[in-house]
């Protein structure tokens, strides 16, 4: 192997930069040349390369977004698709694919990987909804910005006696509206893993306003329905009045949190010496503290589940 190829796809995540730089440099170091292509899998097969260097990953680590940018492609999804990406790394004599991104963005390195061609893949979303690591990159940046937000609210919800329903990100997983839940001291939390009762959560607006609560916090991840959906069949607030807050794409940015930078140079560098060691087909990942390694299918065919503790503490501190 004397070549390795490394793109970003899907959603951007806080870290991506610092797993780019990872890949780079741990590459460099162990005597290989490495290309980006910009634009995920619509770079590769436009052949849009950007050769990267010690010195073009500097400076990145600390930065939000990726400076390989990202995006869907429609035509990777496709067989002749695949088959053209596969073409265009053999024109360009790359070894080995790194792939940095969600699930979606696995299956396509899957696709390539089907085709017998090395791919490796780092988890890179916000929405932490993939198995075979604890955490993907940028979730607990995401959460974080999350929180800062959440408890902004709550200054005006207490001041304002009101109710904020505040809608979080985190497409079709409930880890993120979860994680903010029990970091801001949500009362309750509406995840699309759990069904909900609207008459209990009614129920608790009604308790929690004649006890004399201040204010009410209700997160609602996007996967269940929006918050002002919400807010319309929530005929009765308890007594407060309601508000609506879309964090959105507030929660994708910004500089990725020390935890993140540190996922993301450990999984960059552990994707590097896997392939050396001649792995290939799989994603790394990180468990209690360990990087290990799960065939790329893992990430989608097994389910990652909400802790039930976690459901349980927003249920008991939320009273
Ligand atoms: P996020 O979770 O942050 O949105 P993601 O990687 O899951 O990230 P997707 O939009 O699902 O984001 O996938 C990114 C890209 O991966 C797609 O635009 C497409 O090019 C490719 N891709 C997704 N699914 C497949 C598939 N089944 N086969 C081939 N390629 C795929």
């Amino acid at each position: 192997m004397k070549r390795i190829g490394v793109l970003t796809s899907g959603g951007d995540a806080p870290g991506m930069n610092a797993a780019i730089r990872a890949v780079t440099r741990t590459a460099i170091y162990k005597g290989l040349d490495v290309i980006g292509f910009r634009r995920g899998y619509e770079g590769l097969l436009d052949g849009d390369v950007v050769p990267l260097t010690v010195s073009s990953v500097g400076g990145i680590i600390h930065r939000g977004g990726t400076i390989l940018r990202t995006a869907r492609s429609e035509r990777f999804v496709k067989p002749e698709g695949v088959r053209e990406g596969l073409q265009r790394l053999k024109e360009y004599d790359i070894n080995a694919l790194v792939v940095i991104g969600g699930d979606g963005s696995f299956r396509g390195a899957y696709d390539l990987h089907k085709l017998g061609y090395p791919v490796i893949g780092i988890p890179g979303t916000i929405d932490n909804d993939m198995a075979g690591t604890d955490c993907t990159i940028g979730f607990d940046t995401a959460c974080n910005t999350a929180l800062q937000c959440i408890q902004k609210l709550r200054d005006t919800a207490s001041s304002h006696e009101r109710l904020f329903l505040v809608e979080v990100m985190g497409r079709h997983a409930g880890f993120l509206a979860l994680e903010a839940a029990v970091a801001a001291g949500a009362e309750y939390v509406l995840l699309p893993e759990r069904p909900f009762d609207i008459e209990d959560l009614c129920k608790k607006l009604h308790y929690a306003h004649e006890r004399g609560k201040s204010h009410t916090l209700i997160i609602v991840a996007e996967g269940v329905m929006t918050a002002s959906e919400l807010s319309s069949r929530l005929k009765d607030t308890g007594g407060y009045s309601a508000r609506i807050v879309v964090l959105g794409h507030l929660q994708r940015g910004g500089s990725p949190s020390s935890f993140d930078a540190v996922l993301a140079s450990r999984l960059g560098g552990g994707a590097i010496e896997a392939l050396v060691r001649g792995e290939a087909g799989v994603m790394v990942g990180r468990n209690a503290g360990r990087v290990e390694t799960h065939p790329l299918q893992y990430s989608w065919e097994t389910r990652k589940d909400i802790d039930e503790d976690m459901m349980a503490l927003v249920e008991m501190l939320g009273i």
